[in-house]
């Protein structure tokens, strides 16, 4: 029997790779060059009922409307702010993703941003590198993030797991989103009023544009010369040029971002701030989590294959 036809965006790890190769007929986009892709899709889009994506990648607008047979898009990530789910919805194409498998590690990348900043981690190790603890003595005194109030813009699935590490840690919590969750902590359905009652803001809203700039430079003002910003949602959530401003001008005290407007470049500016951490967006980047995501979504296209459905659709899809 012939096999189902998968376009692949992006890369897969082997495990998924495998799994793929047995119940599809893969084709991937990126084998061929960039400059022929709309071509070669005008010529074989119609084959296509399911494709294989990420997070970062998606599924760009001019592939979606090449492909009139599309019947399921499964993404590695939570995040598909880079596919027009709406739109599939509208086309009765079932879009899935890989919620909830990635709330701890997500959550660790959030608090070792967090704890990295208020105790100086990556200066600190270059104390001790560059010889300056022999040479200068003791590391300047730090901050500690016991008592401080930490802010969760968007206290979904993870905004919650970063919840209850920031409490386990001594700090209070608040939270802002557009509408108020069943829990305990102080609700503000304003960021910028959040933001002068907190110490640090962790951003973990979906991207696209409903968040776009959400922390600009009046947020950051609010937050304050002392005021902490980490950054694990998407580069788009927050004002780059304002947030390079305010820390320059020390109208911000720090941030760990994760995530960045132009990924993966980043501003030399912030390259230069001892008081900033910059990792790669790697939030759920560990042997585990990949894996447990890869799983997710080699089973959602399994499931689709089976009976129609997915395991877990994005929201705008459930009920398809
Ligand atoms: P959820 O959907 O569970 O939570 C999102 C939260 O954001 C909800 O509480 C929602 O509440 C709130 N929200 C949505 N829109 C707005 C808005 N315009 N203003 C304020 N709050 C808003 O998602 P997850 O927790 O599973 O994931 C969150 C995001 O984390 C992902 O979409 C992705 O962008 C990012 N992420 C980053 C990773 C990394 O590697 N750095 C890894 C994984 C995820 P309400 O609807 O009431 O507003």
């Amino acid at each position: 029997m012939t096999k189902p036809h998968l376009l692949q965006i992006g890369n897969v790890t082997e495990r998924m790779r495998a799994r793929f190769e047995a119940e599809f007929e893969i084709t991937r986009l990126f084998d061929t060059p960039e400059a022929e892709r709309a071509a070669m899709l005008a010529a074989r889009g119609a084959e296509f009922v399911a494709v294989a994506t990420d997070g970062h990648w998606g599924v760009p607008p001019y592939v979606m409307q090449a492909l009139p047979n599309l019947k399921v898009v499964s993404s590695y990530g939570v995040g598909y702010d880079a596919i027009d789910a709406t739109g599939a919805a509208a086309r009765g194409i079932l879009v899935s993703h890989t919620p909830d498998v990635l709330n701890d590690e997500v959550a660790d990348t959030a608090i070792l941003l967090w704890l990295a900043v208020y105790r100086r981690l990556v200066p600190a190790d270059r104390w001790v590198r560059k010889g300056a603890w022999e040479e200068k003595g003791a590391f300047p005194l730090t901050r500690s993030v016991k008592g401080t109030t930490v802010g969760i813009v968007g206290l979904g699935r993870i905004g919650q797991t970063i919840a209850d590490r920031v409490q386990a840690f001594g700090a209070k919590v608040a939270y802002h989103s557009r509408t108020p969750k069943p829990v305990d902590y102080p609700y503000f359905d304003n960021l910028e009023a959040m933001a002068a009652e907190c110490d640090a803001l962790i951003c973990i809203t979906p991207g696209g544009p409903g968040t776009r700039h959400i922390v600009n430079a009046t947020v950051l003002s609010a937050l304050g010369p002392e005021g902490v910003l980490i950054n694990v949602s998407r580069g788009s959530v927050v004002d780059e040029p304002a947030l390079v401003a305010a820390l320059e001008s020390g109208a911000l005290g720090g941030a760990g971002l994760d995530v960045f407007e132009a990924e993966p470049k980043v501003p030399d500016a912030l390259k230069r701030m001892e008081n900033v951490v910059l990792t790669p967006h790697v939030g759920s980047a560990t042997v585990e989590t990949r894996q447990a995501m890869g799983d997710l979504t080699c089973d959602n296209l399994s499931q689709f294959l089976k009976d129609g459905t997915v395991v877990t659709p994005v929201p705008e899809c459930r009920g398809l």
